[in-house]
């Protein structure tokens, strides 16, 4: 596995960039006038070998997003027994009868966008005895190929996960690739205040900065932290 990546993710070189993205999140914050450690980072790992994860969890980061149920079981099922303060985010599209595992394995579940998954959801944790976290993903662009709820039917997807039972505790997006995302940040902030939801999961590498300006409290970063993925699973759904 070592052998085959060409950027291998050294612990000196993760520990590195995790204090320059810490550095640049306290910047974004005093900017918005916000505190400093008010933000957390989601460290993603999805496709990363366990050096990287052995590195910056040495680092001392406890927060991580992953995009994949199985993937993330095979990685994460030792650490989970041996890191008491460990928080596993799924971050990825998520598949009704797959619901019961991500219920098992992660804290939050930050992909709910339709109903028939939010069932699922409920029925695992009520199986479980588990109460069951989540974020609502909105498709704030409209993009056809992208997973999350629209817009228009946000409401109605929050109103029907807290009926069954579901803590739904905020929103995530990803905007569009070849846009600015201010307006799909400021979209969601929207959504959530009316909603009276605390929590936005938003921003990635290449702007988590402006998502902090506009309100995020969970920024996700992968490639700031370890280096460019090779890019083959990074939209890929479970
Ligand atoms: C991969 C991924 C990220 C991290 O992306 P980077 O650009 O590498 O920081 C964030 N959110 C989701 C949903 C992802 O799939």
């Amino acid at each position: 596995m070592a052998s085959s990546s060409p950027d291998p993710a050294d612990a000196s070189s993760v520990a590195r960039r995790l204090g320059t993205v810490r550095a640049r999140m306290a910047q974004a914050c005093r900017a918005a006038g916000r505190a400093p450690d008010s933000v957390v980072l989601t460290a993603v790992t999805k496709t990363q070998p366990p050096e990287a994860i052995d590195a910056i969890l040495a680092a001392g980061q406890r927060v991580f997003g992953e995009n994949r149920v199985q993937e993330a079981q095979g990685r994460w099922t030792d650490h989970r027994a041996l890191v008491p303060d460990l928080e596993l985010r799924l971050i990825g599209p998520l598949q009704t009868n797959k619901a019961g595992d991500a219920v098992a394995l992660f804290d939050v579940i930050e992909t709910l966008d339709r109903l028939k998954l939010g069932d699922a959801l409920a029925a695992a944790g009520g199986k479980a005895g588990k109460s069951v976290r989540v974020l609502v993903q909105v498709n704030t662009g409209a993009e056809p190929q992208k997973a999350g709820v629209l817009p228009e039917d946000a409401d109605a997807l929050i109103a029907h996960a807290r009926s069954s039972g579901l803590m739904v505790e905020g929103l995530m997006c990803i905007p569009p690739a070849d846009e600015a995302p201010e307006r799909h940040f400021d979209l969601l902030g929207q959504i959530a205040r009316r909603n009276g939801l605390k929590v936005l999961s938003m921003g990635m590498s290449g702007d988590y900065e402006a998502a902090i300006g506009l309100g995020a409290t969970h920024v996700r970063v992968g490639s700031a932290l370890f280096g460019e993925r090779n890019t083959l699973q990074t939209a890929s759904i479970d």
